[in-house]
């Protein structure tokens, strides 16, 4: 049997009430394409209807599915790795499982590719997101465009497809946290994008929460850049001169004009300087947390995921 032409890896979080209208649409949308594919699910942990509907659909269209069952959740980042470890495509695509990335685009990003292209990033066009998700993620963008070397116009976009050789070097990695597009860009020898139409999300609500859309933003800046603790270091050294020059300045006004010297001027300004000095301190110690607890992660060296069961027909089972 040969290789499948396309992978396509969903993950999958409690998305009982979307993953019917998404089987719907699509099997059609890749049945269309004319290619040799499979789909393969990754299940994060789902504590709903997922797991049963996802048997059902791997029972329904055995030859073309394939699905992933982790015994507790990961995050949908671990989870698309687990898949990656797996699918044997020569090229694949991500794609979430509401909906919000209609299947019918994966043909453009695929003729993108066609082109020459090794990655191909979705950029959403009139993104169907409250206004908070969408200013939220404009803020992330421009940071991460200044903190790291990744040129990615919409790092939010999970719909997105790569070449089996980034594949290949992704699954080289054995990082504990990450964020998929950016690592499959420090891979990518020639990246391109591609605008694609965003939907609202089919039914469920959205699984990230303002807390784990910090976390997994923390994960992107200092899993891939170390400006944060650079610029944190320039600062600190900054300000200790500004101090050093304080400090001549109130010697040289003892000095030289005793009589204008006034302790009470001074206090209120070195309190406002030991606040900020403070916030700086926590900050940065916080900062430093943020990668020693990265590296405390990586060294523990403990499985990344651990696979509960694996629906596949016999002959899918072999390693590509
Ligand atoms: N997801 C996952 N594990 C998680 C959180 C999310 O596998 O811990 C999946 C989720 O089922 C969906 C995709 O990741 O297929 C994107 O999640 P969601 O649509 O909730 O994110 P949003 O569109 O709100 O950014
Ligand atoms: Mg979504």
């Amino acid at each position: 049997m040969s290789a499948p032409q396309l992978s396509v890896v969903i993950p999958v979080y409690n998305e009982g009430a979307a993953l019917p209208a998404l089987f719907a649409r699509l099997y059609p949308a890749l049945d269309a394409l004319g290619l040799r594919y499979e789909v393969l699910f990754v299940d994060d942990g789902s504590r709903d209807r997922s797991v049963a509907l996802l048997r059902e659909q791997f029972a329904q269209r055995p030859e073309v599915t394939r699905v992933v069952l982790l015994r507790s959740n990961v995050g949908q980042h671990m989870a698309i790795l687990a898949a990656f470890e797996r699918c044997r495509g020569d090229r694949v695509v991500t794609l979430d499982a509401d909906l919000q990335n209609p299947p019918e685009e994966i043909g453009r990003l695929l003729a993108k590719m066609d082109e020459g292209h090794d990655y191909v990033g979705g950029v959403r066009q009139a993104r169907q997101d409250p206004l908070f998700r969408r200013s939220a993620s404009r803020a992330l963008n421009w940071l991460r465009e200044r903190t790291t070397r990744i040129k990615m116009t919409d790092q939010g976009c999970m719909l997105r497809a790569y070449d089996r050789t980034i594949v290949d070097a992704i699954n080289e990695c054995r990082e504990v946290s990450t964020f998929v597009p950016a690592l499959a860009y420090s891979f990518a020898r020639a990246p391109a994008e591609v605008q694609v139409a965003h939907e609202v999300r089919s039914a469920g609500t959205s699984k990230y929460s303002l807390y784990r859309l910090l976390r997994l933003n923390f994960d992107l800046m200092t899993g891939f850049s170390l400006v944060p603790l650079q610029l944190f270091s320039l600062t600190g050294m900054l300000v200790a001169a500004a101090s050093v020059l304080l400090y001549l300045l109130v010697i040289a006004r003892r000095l030289f004009a005793p009589e204008t010297y006034d302790i009470g001027d001074l206090v209120w300004d070195r309190d406002l300087l030991e606040f900020f000095l403070l916030g700086m301190v926590l900050f940065g110690l916080g900062l430093v947390g943020e990668y020693v607890g990265r590296i405390y992660l990586q060294v523990r060296h403990r499985p990344r995921y651990v696979i509960d069961a694996v629906l596949e027909r016999a002959a899918d089972a072999e390693p590509r």
